[in-house]
C-alpha cells in the first residue's frame, strides 16, 4: 500500500493546481492519474481564461455575468470566488511563465467571449489549455511532487457508516495500467477528485476518449451526492463528422454564423438580437438547431461559420490551430471556405456536490474541476469559465485538503433534513438490477467495517477491486463493453440532447436499464496483464451507464427550460417552483432524489433573477 498526506487523483488543470496547493501548504501529495499529466483533457481546451483584469473590468461584473449565464441556478458564494480569485491565480500562472498572448504594449491580451459584458478572456493563441498544462507540469517536477501516472483509480475507500455525512474516505484503489496490479492508496489527510469531464456518455462530444466520468460515478457510489446533472453543455461550433471543438474563439474575434441561405440567423430570427453569435452556448446552440429544423440547414445537420473575413495575418495570429483542425478533421480550407458546424456535448455543468473549499459531505473527501459542482455554471457555463474554476477551486481544495483555514464554507453539502425530498415517475426501475450485490461500490451490503482502521478501510477496498477484476476476466465469453457502450452513447445522443420532452427522457431510462441487465452478463475477452484497454474500457462503461441515468432522471425531474435544460413541455423558467439545485446520491443501489435551494446571496448584494436576454 501506497501513503501520502493528500491523493490527487487525476492530473489535468484542477488536479496539478491542487497537488501544487497542497504541496506549497507542506503536504506529503501524490498524483494518481489514468494519464500522463500533460495528456489530460485540459490540454484541448482552446479559447481562454477569464479573469477581470484590466481597467473598466471589476470581479463583480464577472460575478454578475456568470450569474446571469447560470440562468440564476449558480450560487454565489462559489461565483464570487471564482471571480475575485482569478485574476491572482492567471496573474501567478504568468509568473510560472505560462505564454499567454500579448497586445504591443506587452499587456496580456483578452477577447470578447460568449455571455461576457467586458473582453475578459484572456488566452494563449488557440492553445491555452495545453499552455496551461505544460507550466503547472512545469511546476511540479520543479517541487518534485509524486505522480502516478498511468495509473487507474478503480474506487474510493470509504468507511460505512449508515450517513454518507458520517462516513470518511481514506484513499483510493488504483490499478496499474502497466502490470495489471491493484493497489491501495492510503490517504492520510484527504483525497482530491479532479477526474474531469463525463462526455463519453455522449456519442457526439468535444471530449476525449478518457473522459468517462470516473470520479463522478466513483464517489456517487460512495454516497456523496451529485448535484445538477441534467444541466449538459452542447457546444455550438463542433465539427460535425468527429465532435472535434472549433473554439469560441472564433466567434470571439469576429467569426460569423450562417445558415443554408446564407442569412446571419442569430440577428435575422432575432435568436440574440444585440450579441447575435456571442450569446452564450445554450442560446446559439439551440438557434443553430432551429435553423436546421426549420429547413435552412445545410445537408439538413449543419450551420456555417464563417471566419475568412478576418484576414489571414490575425486567424494565423490569434487562431492558427483552428485552421489545422477544419483542414485536419473536415478537409476544409477555413482561409477560403466556412467551416461547418453543429452543437455537439461539451461540458458537464453538474458534478459532486462540493462547498466552495471543494469539501464534500464526506470527510476526507475533496472534488474540483469539472467532475466538481460548487456550484458556478449552474445552468449553463460562459465559455472561459471552466479553466478558472481548475485553478482557482484546484488551489482552494489543495489548500484545505492539506489544512489551510479557509474560512467557514457559505455552501452546504449533504442531505439535510429540510431539504425537500424529490420524487419523478420512471417507467423502469433506476439503480442496480440487483442491490444487494452491488449495493455500493466501496462498501457492499454484508461487509461490516467495524474495527477497521484507516489503513484496513484501504485494504478491504483493494480486495473487493482485484475480486472485481478477476470476475471480469474470468467471464471471458461475456458480452463485450463496446455494444452496451454504443447503445447508451446513441440513445443519450437521441433522447437527452438540446431539445428534450418526457416520452424521449422516459425512452432513455428504458434504453438504459436494458444496458445495465446487459452489463450483468458484461466479459473481458483480452486476458492480458499490461495495457488491458478491453478491461479499463469495460470498467468504464459502468460508470457510463451510472451517469446517463443520473443526466436523464434529473432531466425528467426538472419541469422547468432553463439555461442549457430546455423542455418541451415546460417552456418557461420557473422561478417560484424551480429556483432549486437537483441532487442524487446512491443509496443502497438505487437513486435517491432531493433538492436544496439555490444561494443568490452574495457578499454585498442579492442576484435577482431577470429574464435573460443577449
Ligand atoms: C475541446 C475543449 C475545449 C475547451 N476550451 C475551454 C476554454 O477555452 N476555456 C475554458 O474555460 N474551458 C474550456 N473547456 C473546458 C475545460 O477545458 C475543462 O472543463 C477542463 O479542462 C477540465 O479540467 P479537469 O482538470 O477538471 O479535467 P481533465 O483535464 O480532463 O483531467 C482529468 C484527469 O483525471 C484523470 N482521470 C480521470 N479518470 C481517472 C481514473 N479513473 N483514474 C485515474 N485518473 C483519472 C485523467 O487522467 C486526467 O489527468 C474546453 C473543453 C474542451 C473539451
Amino acid at each position: 500500500m501506497y501513503e501520502h498526506d493528500v491523493i490527487v487523483v487525476g492530473a489535468g488543470g484542477a488536479g496539478l493546481r491542487a497537488a501544487i496547493a497542497a504541496q506549497e501548504e507542506g503536504a506529503d501529495v501524490a498524483i494518481v492519474s489514468k494519464l500522463h499529466p500533460v495528456r489530460s483533457h485540459t490540454g484541448a481546451a482552446e479559447g481562454g481564461i477569464n479573469a477581470a483584469l484590466r481597467e473598466g473590468d471589476s470581479w463583480e461584473d464577472h460575478a454578475y455575468d456568470t450569474m446571469k449565464g447560470s440562468d440564476y441556478l449558480g450560487d454565489a458564494p462559489a461565483i464570487e470566488t471564482l471571480a475575485q480569485t482569478s485574476p491572482e491565480e492567471v496573474i501567478q500562472l504568468e509568473h510560472w511563465g505560462m505564454a499567454f498572448s500579448r497586445e504591443e504594449d506587452g499587456r496580456v491580451s483578452q477577447r470578447p467571449f460568449g455571455g461576457l459584458s467586458f473582453p475578459r478572456t484572456t488566452y494563449a493563441g488557440a492553445e491555452t489549455g495545453h499552455q496551461l498544462l505544460h507550466t503547472m507540469y512545469e511546476q511540479l517536477v520543479k517541487r518534485g511532487i509524486e505522480v502516478y501516472d498511468e495509473w487507474h483509480v478503480l474506487d474510493l475507500a470509504v468507511s460505512d457508516e449508515d450517513a454518507p455525512e458520517d462516513r470518511t474516505c481514506h484513499g483510493v484503489v488504483g490499478y496499474d495500467i502497466q502490470s495489471g496490479n491493484v493497489e491501495g492508496f492510503r490517504a492520510r489527510d484527504g483525497v482530491i477528485l479532479a477526474t474531469g469531464g463525463l462526455g463519453q456518455v455522449y456519442d457526439h462530444t468535444t471530449n476525449a476518449v478518457s473522459n468517462t466520468g470516473d470520479g463522478v460515478a466513483m464517489a456517487y457510489r460512495a454516497g456523496a451526492p451529485i448535484e445538477d446533472m441534467e444541466f449538459i453543455q452542447f457546444h455550438p461550433t463542433t465539427l460535425p463528422s468527429t465532435g472535434v471543438l472549433i473554439s469560441e474563439g472564433v466567434r470571439g474575434e469576429g467569426g460569423i454564423l450562417y445558415n443554408a441561405e446564407g442569412e446571419r440567423f442569430m440577428f435575422e430570427y432575432g435568436y440574440a438580437s444585440n450579441d447575435g453569435e456571442l450569446a452564450s452556448r445554450d442560446v446559439v446552440s439551440r438557434a443553430e438547431l432551429n435553423e436546421v429544423n426549420a429547413g435552412r440547414g445545410i445537408e439538413d445537420e449543419y450551420v456555417h461559420l464563417d471566419m475568412r473575413h478576418l484576414g489571414e495575418e490575425r486567424i494565423i495570429d490569434r487562431l492558427e490551430n483552428i485552421l489545422h483542425l477544419a483542414e485536419d478533421f473536415e478537409g476544409v480550407d477555413a482561409l477560403e471556405e466556412p467551416m461547418p458546424v453543429k452543437p455537439g456535448q461539451h461540458y458537464a455543468m453538474g458534478g459532486i456536490e462540493t462547498d466552495e473549499n471543494g469539501e464534500t459531505c464526506i470527510s476526507g473527501l475533496y472534488a474540483a474541476g469539472e467532475c466538481a459542482c460548487a456550484s458556478v455554471h449552474g445552468s449553463n457555463r460562459l465559455g472561459g469559465n471552466a479553466l478558472p474554476e481548475l485553478i482557482v477551486f484546484g488551489a482552494r481544495a489543495g489548500y484545505h485538503a492539506a489544512g489551510r483555514d479557509l474560512g467557514e464554507a457559505e455552501i452546504t453539502t449533504g442531505k439535510r433534513g429540510e431539504w425537500e425530498a424529490g420524487d419523478v415517475e420512471t417507467p423502469v426501475d433506476p439503480g442496480a438490477v440487483e442491490p444487494d450485490v452491488e449495493a455500493d461500490a466501496s462498501g457492499d451490503a454484508v461487509a461490516d467495517g467495524s474495527g477497521l482502521d484507516p489503513a484496513g478501510f484501504v485494504e478491504r477496498a483493494t480486495e473487493r477491486a482485484t475480486e472485481r477484476i478477476e470476475s471480469l476476466l474470468t467471464n471471458e465469453d461475456g458480452r463485450n463493453h463496446a455494444e452496451i457502450r454504443a447503445d447508451v452513447q446513441q440513445s443519450m445522443t437521441d433522447n437527452v440532447n438540446v431539445f428534450r420532452e418526457e416520452d424521449a427522457l422516459k425512452q432513455a431510462l428504458r434504453d438504459i436499464r436494458e444496458a445495465r441487465e446487459a452489463y450483468q452478463d458484461v466479459g473481458v475477452a483480452d486476458q492480458s496483464r499490461t495495457f488491458n484497454t478491453d478491461l479499463l474500457q469495460t470498467i468504464e462503461t459502468r460508470n457510463i451507464i451510472d451517469l446517463a441515468e443520473a443526466i436523464t432522471l434529473g432531466a425528467l425531474v426538472r419541469e422547468e427550460f432553463r439555461g442549457a435544460h430546455w423542455r418541451k413541455e415546460y417552456q418557461e423558467r420557473d422561478d417560484e417552483n424551480w429556483l432549486k439545485h437537483t441532487l442524487l446520491s446512491w443509496n443502497d443501489g438505487s437513486p435517491e432524489l432531493w433538492f436544496k435551494p439555490v444561494i443568490l446571496e452574495g457578499e454585498e448584494k442579492r442576484y435577482e433573477p431577470k429574464i435573460r436576454s443577449y
